[in-house]
């Protein structure tokens, strides 16, 4: 931080005129000097902008209220305690007293000479701020940037001073637990450090402070800058080493000529949620905050505020959608996927995909996905004392879930109120959950296959992992990405790819689910490669519970003809 970036204020509270000239002189080199010229009227003025005085030279006897009365005052209100005040006297006792009522420090009169007094003023003023930090690191080991704490706590002191038009920008480094991963920690401390001297490089005397935020976070209180492309472009120049395993791709999210008014924190979480939005995307490394942005979280900050009122009203509505074995000649019903959909009381009926991602970020997936397993035994529980026929049933599995020590217990608990087998509600997990924490992702799935539960890999092929993840972690079913069922009819590539994970799976004794399948044409090309389950609109959407029912009829009906 630049610390003398702006003038702090100071304010001259003395009766005599000659005095306040004097004084004025002396510290309008530094600071910017605010007069009062009795205690009353210096009190009046701190009514106003308290924020904004980081000092008070006090003379003691004046006309109206004096100095003495004016410390007790201040000691006395919470806001206005933290100023603190140098007394001017010529008096040793009058010292002694306003010291012990709560003065910083004192100066003689007639004045010292000019420096003592600046230096004085100097050295209370970075007392008293500092004060404010005592309990925090100032900086980040690795890069030398503020911590957190620090930085939120200068951008208040610097805009108690100034407020000149300001930008919120934050930095992410995309897939950076990949460098963690593949070259170890000390790279990746490594790569954060060179960011965080890329960023001051590129930026210059616009950035005013940063700070490093979470793991591989950055966030630098800028001064405005009309278009950031040219200062995104040399970043990314400037990252971008010569082999391909030190390139280093950053994000950027803007909240340009940032509110004001605003806390700062809200003003870079604003910041950060245009970041998120590009999360993969490298054509557009930059994203701005903007009324659209603003009107998404104003959006999300509902639905956040309404999840436990959906949960509560049963809001939320699982549906179901088959999955068909088509090894033979006539399909079977082989299982079923549970999926969420919300039916809003007044917003109408929301998609998962508006919804879970937002929820996922923050946690609260897991009363979701809660309730989604409960539903979805208590399903299969009244489908088998209806019918006499079990389907198993899929449900999703967050990577926070994954995370929940009582993981374990829940779902027996809830196969425990069923009478469910382990079997009969399958877990699907998706893939990039487990590119992101392989270690603790296979123990986690070691231990719930031990307990009997079938785990499918979700969305295969969609992340970054790579094909010998399917010989290394242990999974019941593997589920292909709707991507390559997409591209397979118009991509040589996609079909290569989805004959190759077939083949390796039939190796393994690992059934492929091929998901996402519309057409006829895509059904056969699968049964042909050997894949043996299919789950889409061919067969169909998801449907509420009763509307599966006839899925269910008819399979009771095939099987009735197959016995025959
Ligand atoms: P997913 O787990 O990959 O689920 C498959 C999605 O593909 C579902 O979308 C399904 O409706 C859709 N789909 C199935 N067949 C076809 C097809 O032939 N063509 C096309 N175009 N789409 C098809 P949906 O229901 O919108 O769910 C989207 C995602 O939201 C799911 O992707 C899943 O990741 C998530 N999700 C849904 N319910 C839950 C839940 O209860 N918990 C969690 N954690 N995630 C859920
Ligand atoms: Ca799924
Ligand atoms: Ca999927």
């Amino acid at each position: 931080m630049k610390r003398l970036l702006y003038k702090r204020r100071v304010m001259v509270v003395e009766d005599e005129y000659i005095n306040r000239q004097i004084l004025g002189n002396i510290l309008a080199s530094e600071y910017e000097v605010v007069y009062a010229s009795n205690g009353q009227e210096a009190w009046d003025i701190l009514q106003k902008e308290a924020d904004d005085i980081s000092l008070i030279l006090l003379d003691l006897l004046m006309p109206v209220m004096d100095g003495f009365e004016l410390i007790q005052k201040l000691q006395a209100d919470p806001e206005r305690k933290r100023i603190p005040v140098i007394v001017m006297t010529s008096e040793k006792e009058a010292e002694v007293k306003s010291i012990r009522l709560g003065a910083a420090d004192f100066i003689a009169k007639p004045y010292d000479m000019p420096e003592v007094i600046l230096a004085r003023c100097e050295r209370i003023i970075r007392m008293s701020e500092d004060a404010s930090l005592i309990d925090s690191t100032e900086k980040d080991a690795i890069t030398g940037l503020y911590t957190r704490d620090y930085f939120f706590e200068y951008i208040r002191q610097i805009e108690n001073h100034r407020m000149e038009p300001t930008d919120a920008l934050v930095f992410n480094i995309d897939h950076f637990h990949l460098v963690n991963e593949m070259y170890g920690r000390s790279a990746g401390d490594e790569t954060l450090l060179r960011v965080a001297q890329t960023l001051k490089d590129v930026l210059g005397d616009h950035a005013v402070i940063s700070c490093r935020t979470e793991a591989d976070t950055f966030y630098v209180y800028c001064e405005h800058i009309d278009d950031y492309a040219p200062f995104v472009a040399e970043l990314q120049e400037q990252l971008g080493g010569e082999s391909d395993s030190s390139k280093i791709r950053l994000r950027a999210g803007i909240y340009q000529n940032a509110d004001p008014e605003a806390d700062a924190e809200a003003r870079f979480d604003r910041a950060k949620i245009a970041c998120d939005r590009i999360r993969g995307d490298y054509s557009t490394p930059v994203a701005y905050y903007n009324k659209d942005l603003h009107q998404k979280s104003i959006y999300h900050e509902r639905l956040i505020k309404d999840i436990d009122a959906a949960i509560a009203h049963e809001d939320f509505k699982v549906f179901f959608q088959p999955k068909y074995d088509i090894s033979g000649d006539t399909p079977k019903l082989r299982s079923a996927e549970a999926l969420i959909r919300w039916m809003h009381p007044e917003l109408g009926m929301i998609s998962p995909g508006d919804f879970i991602p937002l929820f996922e970020s923050n946690g609260l997936i897991q009363k979701v996905d809660n309730y989604v397993w409960k539903k979805a035994a208590a399903q299969i529980r009244e489908w088998k004392e209806k019918f006499g026929f079990s389907v198993a049933v899929s449900v999703n599995v967050s990577r926070v879930d994954i995370f929940d020590p009582k993981l374990l217990e829940k779902l027996r608990g809830i196969l425990d109120e069923n009478r469910l087998n382990e079997d009969e509600l399958m877990l699907e997990i998706t893939e990039s959950a487990y590119a992101d924490n392989a270690n603790t992702l296979t123990e986690v799935t070691e231990n719930l296959r031990a307990s009997g539960f079938k785990i499918e890999m979700d969305d295969f092929g969609s992340g970054y992992s790579s094909l010998n993840m399917i010989t290394t972690i242990p999974i019941d079913v593997l589920k292909l990405d709707m991507k390559f069922i997409r591209n397979m009819e118009k991509d040589p590539k996609s079909m290569k790819l989805v004959e190759l994970i077939i083949d390796i799976a039939k190796f393994l004794d690992v059934p492929v689910v091929a998901e996402g399948v519309e057409t006829k044409s895509q059904l056969d090309t699968l049964k042909q490669m050997g894949c043996e389950i299919i789950q889409g609109y061919y067969f169909s959407k998801p449907v509420p519970a009763e509307e599966f029912e006839k899925f269910i009829v008819q399979e009771i009906a095939r099987k009735g003809e197959e016995t025959c």
